[in-house]
């Protein structure tokens, strides 16, 4: 906790300090109508950081009732795609004038190191503009006909969306759901993850002094099972966008079932990053190290399962140890730092009870596996040799620094053990070849593949899963299909 200097870490933490946070309701910051507050922990000390509003399902119906009279307005669905264009761009400068406090925050309130604040929130602001772009380019298409009519297509927004986000990389997972929504000229109630609101509140604050007309953009905190279950449950909810867990994912589905609503999920990953004997390894060690340790291992696309072929296996694992275990682990605002704290007592709980599943089913624990003693909750980076496919490290989603060596023979095998999971969002191949390379690519089941990097991300990539990894694309044209109906009009003259 030694105070590293941050160009936004006062104005966070008195922000952050500065009295409960409410909940953007119709265009205004209201209290929950219980008057409840929940703790919003520093996951580097442990101790209080912020209250927020703890909201339940009556705060939601109000949010979503002005979100509706907001899309049926004429005063945003129907305002000029310019005007709707200058608006995301004002939203982005907004973002980039308060880049170091919004970094700062989602450091104090996550926990990330600056590194990766800094990084994340120059993204936040670059979303906002790629969305701004695509206000006058959202297109139908007319079709041939005989000359007695016309037919042409339009695609219109969605309506009103609810969006439920996780904790773990919060200010993009907001940033790529609001801009998107508002874009399609959709109006929005958001939920943050009641771990991490804190950048989320803030940057609607941004958004709302943009003259936004009001009920536009809603947020509303607190737990999932209240307010998260009350927005996808809401029959005056069109489409619910989701991103967090598996298993919640699915409630969600269910939950749209009664009303039909349209439904997107990005969900949990397993993914593969294999590694051949012709790659460039010096370049591969070092991305398979930060593919599991970044956001110390809280990542949706993790590399948490890296193949490594045969002949060079022992000296990839080898170099993964040996730089996994000299990265720093410690106070986030420290620039030295690599890896901060784990979100919560409750993630750090479950980490170390994977590393124990990993000792117990006989894998090989090269380093790492053990918490740092203090406040705050640490673990260190940690490698399993000797893995195989069948083990629960290698299935289950850990979100935590961890990571599985499983050794491959040829390039059937590493086809095949990397398809072998429930999950398909994110893979990635080393190699100097670029036949196999591609071949590789091209037989992955998953909805992002890196060729000879990993984890790199742009919001011109669309970004989501394969099998139980989720349902639909965001970001990316495809988004843009997500979060509009498509409607075909006849003319006969
Ligand atoms: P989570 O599923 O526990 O929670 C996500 C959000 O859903 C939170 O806001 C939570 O309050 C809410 N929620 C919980 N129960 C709910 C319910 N019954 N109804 C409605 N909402 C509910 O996930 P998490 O622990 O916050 O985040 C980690 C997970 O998110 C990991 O599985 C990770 O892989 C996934 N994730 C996926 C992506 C992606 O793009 N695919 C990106 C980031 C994180």
């Amino acid at each position: 906790t030694a105070d590293f200097t941050h160009p936004g870490r006062e104005t966070a933490r008195d922000w952050a300090a500065a009295g409960p946070k409410r909940n953007l309701i119709d265009g205004q910051w209201v209290e929950a109508q219980s008057g409840r507050t929940l703790e919003s922990l520093n996951p580097t000390t442990g101790k209080l950081l912020a209250r927020i509003s703890e909201a339940d399902a009556g705060d939601v119906d109000v949010a979503v009732r002005a979100a509706r009279r907001a899309f049926e307005a004429p005063t945003w669905s129907g305002i000029s795609p310019h005007l709707r264009t200058r608006m995301l761009l004002e939203m982005a400068e907004a973002i980039d004038r308060h880049a170091a406090e919004l970094a700062a925050l989602e450091t104090l309130d996550n926990g990330m190191p600056t590194w990766f604040s800094n990084a994340v929130i120059a993204m936040v602001g670059d979303t906002f503009r790629y969305y701004a772009g695509w206000c006058s380019k959202i297109f139908g298409t007319t079709t041939p006909t005989d000359a007695s009519m016309f037919i042409f297509t339009l695609r219109d927004p969605v309506g009103v969306c609810g969006q439920i986000i996780p904790w773990n990389v919060p200010s993009l997972m907001a940033a790529l759901k609001i801009a998107t929504a508002l874009a399609c000229g959709n109006t929005v109630v958001l939920k943050p993850s009641e771990l991490a609101s804190l950048s989320t509140l803030r940057m609607a604050e941004l958004i709302q002094d943009t003259d936004l007309p009001p009920g536009v953009l809603n947020v509303v905190t607190g737990y999932g099972s209240t307010v998260g279950a009350a927005i996808s449950g809401h029959p005056e909810v069109d489409k619910v966008a989701f991103t967090g867990s598996t298993v919640v994912g699915k409630q969600i589905l269910q939950a749209s079932i009664e009303t039909m609503k349209r439904v997107t999920l990005e969900l949990g990953g397993k993914s593969p990053n294999i590694i051949f004997a012709d790659a460039d390894l010096d370049k591969a060690v070092v991305a398979a190290v930060n593919g599991f340790t970044r956001n110390s291992g809280q990542v949706c696309s993790a590399g948490t399962r890296v193949f490594v072929q045969e002949g060079i296996h022992d000296e990839v694992a080898g170099r993964i140890v040996e730089i996994a275990s000299g990265q720093k682990v410690g106070d986030p605002f420290d620039p030295e730092t690599k890896l901060g704290p784990v979100i919560s007592a409750r993630q750090l709980d479950r980490v170390m009870s994977y590393v124990d599943a990993g000792n117990a089913e006989g894998a090989e624990l090269r380093t790492g596996g053990d918490r740092v003693e203090g406040p705050g909750f640490f673990v260190r980076p940690t490698v399993f040799a000797g893995v195989t496919n069948g083990m629960r490290i290698a299935r289950e989603e850990i979100f935590g620094p961890v990571v599985s060596l499983i050794p491959f023979k040829d390039e059937d095998d590493a086809i095949f053990k990397a398809n072998d999971t429930s999950y398909g969002l994110a893979a990635a191949v080393w190699s100097r070849d670029i036949s196999r390379a591609h071949k590789v690519a091209r037989a992955m089941k998953a909805g992002r593949i890196w060729v000879n990097t990993f984890g790199e991300t742009d919001p011109v990539m669309p970004f989501g899963g394969f099998k139980q990894s989720g349902l639909g694309r965001e970001f990316g044209a495809e988004s843009v299909l997500a979060y509009t109906e498509s409607k075909s009009v006849q003319v006969r003259f």
